[in-house]
């Protein structure tokens, strides 16, 4: 008898899922304690996708003990500084480090006023870009790994990848061209929502029985009609999390005009939604 108790425990612990998600940057773009929007998904103790990176986040990076050569992929949510700016940072780090197999950065379109993130790289790492003498890392001939820009459109997107799965969708984020990302792992569901005000309803599609949802919570339910355009309140947060079923939901993108009404915004969440919440702080993990 004991030896098939033992045999079943042995064999839910071989099946039991290793996926995390750890928060390297709870914050905005404002200064303060918390790094600019950054999270880690760790499958069976590696770091295999970045999602932004944000200021801050290059060092939060090292904190969490990640591991640039244990990167399947970036994936960059839109192009506004606090959701990008240590990429080049990261990129350069990986120079000192073991990795050769080349990195894919996905990312969204660009238009008229933001560069899709191939034009995005191009500027900062390319040829004629900011950070030139990094060039070659957009060849084939890189001396450290290739650094290769995928753009996603605004429809929903899959990318398979090795034991895993990506989704994307475009979401309302003012007139930046936004993606929200959803990944599948071992039966588990992790949704980033990026920066969005969900005007266009994607969001809830992408983030149906998500075990996690990870969402942007920049504003208070009562501002002025810019923000409204750019975030969701904690109404429409709420609406989000109850209609697709979200397990956990995490609030972060926490702004000074938002944390101090993070009591307030919880009842109101709460109204409508009735599963976890978490307020999201750097370098904490949370598991799906
Ligand atoms: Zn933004």
């Amino acid at each position: 008898m004991l030896k098939i108790i033992l045999l079943l425990v042995l064999a839910l612990w071989a099946n039991a899922s290793d996926v995390r998600v750890q928060i390297l940057g709870s914050g905005g773009p404002e200064l303060g304690k918390r790094a600019s929007s950054g999270y880690i998904v760790w499958i069976d103790g590696k770091s295999r996708l970045l999602i932004d990176c944000g200021g801050g986040t290059f060092l939060r990076f090292s904190q969490s003990g990640a591991k640039l050569e244990d990167l399947d992929a970036i994936l960059l949510t839109h192009s506004h500084i606090d959701h990008v700016n240590d990429l080049s940072a990261f990129i350069k780090a990986g120079f000192f480090t073991d990795r050769t197999r080349s990195l894919p950065i996905y990312g969204a379109e660009g238009n008229d006023a933001f560069p899709s993130v191939e034009v995005l790289v191009q500027r900062l790492l390319g040829e004629k870009g900011a950070y030139a003498y990094m060039s070659d890392t957009l060849t084939p001939e890189s001396q450290s790994f290739q650094v290769i820009p995928k753009v996603l459109t605004q429809k929903n997107n899959t990318v398979q990848m090795q034991g895993y799965k990506i989704q994307s969708i475009g979401v309302h984020h003012g007139i930046v061209p936004a993606l929200a990302y959803r990944v599948d792992v071992q039966g588990k569901s992790i949704v980033f929502s990026g920066d969005t005000n969900n005007e266009n309803n994607s969001l809830g599609l992408l983030a149906q029985n998500a075990d996690i949802l990870i969402a942007d919570y920049a504003i208070p339910e009562h501002t002025d009609k810019i923000a409204k355009g750019l975030h969701m309140q904690p109404s429409v947060i709420a609406e989000v999390a109850a209609e697709s079923k979200t397990n956990h939901l995490v609030l972060s993108h926490i702004m000074r005009r938002s944390e101090p009404k993070i009591n307030e915004s919880i009842k109101i969440i709460k109204q409508k939604y009735k599963g976890k919440i978490t307020v999201a702080k750097d370098l904490m993990t949370l598991k799906p």
